[in-house]
C-alpha cells in the first residue's frame, strides 16, 4: 500500500472516530446501551450529529499546519494559536492567517480541552528535558496530547524525531511526562504503522523507545495492559475499560490500541473504541489515526467517509503532508506561507 493512502486513512479515520465518539462523549456505558441497543453506537449515520467532528480533528489539522509552516516547536505554537481562534471567532476572519484558518467547519466550539485552551494562550516556553515537569499545566497528562499528534508521525521524519518532536510540542499545553511521551509514543507509533510495519511490531519498537527516556512508567504500563487484555479474548465495551476510560493521556493510546489489535477491521476498532464510559470522541479519534494508517483510505467504512465533516479539507492536508515528506515543498508556500524572519 502506498504511503499517501496510509497517510489519508489516519486523518480521515480520526474525524471518523472523532464523529463516531462525540454523540456519547459524555455518557455511561449503560445510557448509551439504552439508547442505541446492547452492540451500543454502531454506525455513524446513526450518531444523530451530522457527522460532525470536534477539537481532536481540529487540532490535528492545526498540528499539520505547523509542521507544514516551519515545524518548529514556536511554528506549532503559532499554529495551535491559530487554532484557539476558531474557538473564540464565529467564522473566519476577512483575511485568515493561513488556508486552514480560512475553514468554516473549524470554527465549531464542541468541548474543547481545558489544558490545551488554557496551555496556548500563554507566551511559547521553554522545553523540558523528558522526565522533568513542564512549565505549563505541570499536573496535566490529559488526553489533549494524544489526540492532536498523529501528524508527527506522518510527515516523514521517522520515529526518534516523530517521538521527540511530539514530545516537545505536547509540551506546550501539558507539563505531566506521561502527558507529553504518551503523545511522542503515540506520534512513533503512527510512524512505525504508515511505514507498513504490522501493529504488534510497532507497539513493541515503541515500547523500546519508551524504555529509553526517564518516567516512562505509566505509558508504557497501559500499552503493556492493551496487549495483554487483547490477548485475553474477543473485544468487548467491558474489556475497553479495563484498559482504561481514555481522559488521561496513556489510556487514550491505550484504548486505541487496543481496539486496533482486537477489530477484524477498521469499523469493528472504531466501533469498539468508543462505546465505554469514557472520553469516547478522543480514544475514537487517535484509534481512527491508527486504523487509518493500517488498513488505508480505501480501508475506512465509506459510507461513514461519505457522511463526515471536513472530508475535502483532511484529504487536502494528507496530500500535503506526503507532498513535504517526498520534499515536494515548491507547491505548499500558497497554504502554509512559511514564517518570516
Ligand atoms: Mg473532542
Amino acid at each position: 500500500m502506498e504511503f499517501a493512502e496510509r497517510v489519508r486513512g489516519s486523518l480521515v479515520g480520526g474525524a471518523l472516530g472523532d464523529a463516531l465518539g462525540w454523540p456519547i462523549e459524555f455518557l455511561r456505558l449503560d445510557r448509551i446501551r439504552e439508547l442505541h441497543g446492547e452492540a451500543g453506537l454502531t454506525d455513524l449515520a446513526d450518531a444523530g450529529r451530522g457527522g460532525q467532528v470536534t477539537d481532536d480533528t481540529q487540532m490535528t489539522l492545526f498540528t499539520a499546519e505547523g509542521l507544514l509552516r516551519g515545524g518548529r516547536r514556536e511554528d506549532l505554537h503559532a499554529a495551535y494559536r491559530r487554532w484557539f481562534q476558531t474557538q473564540r471567532l464565529p467564522g473566519p476572519e476577512r483575511f485568515p492567517d493561513g488556508w486552514l484558518a480560512g475553514q468554516e467547519f473549524l470554527y465549531a466550539s464542541r468541548a474543547p480541552g481545558n489544558a490545551c485552551m488554557t496551555g496556548v494562550v500563554l507566551d511559547c516556553t521553554e522545553a523540558v528535558p523528558f522526565g522533568q515537569d513542564g512549565p505549563v499545566n505541570p499536573n496535566s497528562k490529559g488526553c489533549g496530547t494524544v489526540m492532536r499528534s498523529a501528524p508527527f508521525g506522518l510527515v516523514g521524519l521517522g520515529p526518534d524525531e516523530a517521538f521527540r518532536q511530539a514530545a516537545l510540542a505536547a509540551q506546550l499545553t501539558h507539563g505531566h511526562p506521561t502527558g507529553y511521551l504518551a503523545a511522542g509514543a503515540f506520534a512513533a507509533l503512527i510512524e512505525r504503522v504508515a511505514a507498513g510495519v504490522p501493529l504488534r511490531a510497532a507497539v513493541s519498537s515503541t515500547l523500546a523507545r519508551l524504555a529509553a527516556v526517564p518516567d516512562n512508567a505509566e505509558t508504557t504500563q497501559a500499552l503493556r495492559r492493551a496487549v495483554r487484555v487483547a490477548d485475553e479474548g474477543p473485544g468487548s465495551a467491558e474489556s475497553v475499560e479495563r484498559v482504561g476510560l481514555g481522559w488521561v493521556a496513556e489510556e487514550c493510546l491505550a484504548i486505541a490500541v487496543y481496539a486496533a489489535l482486537v477489530g477484524a477491521d477498521a469499523r469493528e476498532a472504531l466501533v469498539l473504541a468508543v462505546n465505554h464510559s469514557g472520553d469516547s470522541d478522543s480514544t475514537g479519534a487517535v484509534c481512527g489515526n491508527l486504523v487509518g494508517a493500517m488498513y488505508g483510505l480505501s480501508g475506512l467504512p465509506a459510507d461513514w467517509c461519505a457522511l463526515v465533516e471536513g472530508r475535502e479539507v483532511l484529504l487536502q492536508v494528507a496530500d500535503d503532508l506526503v507532498a513535504f515528506a517526498h520534499g515536494d515543498r515548491a507547491a505548499l508556500a500558497d497554504r502554509y506561507p512559511l514564517p518570516v524572519g
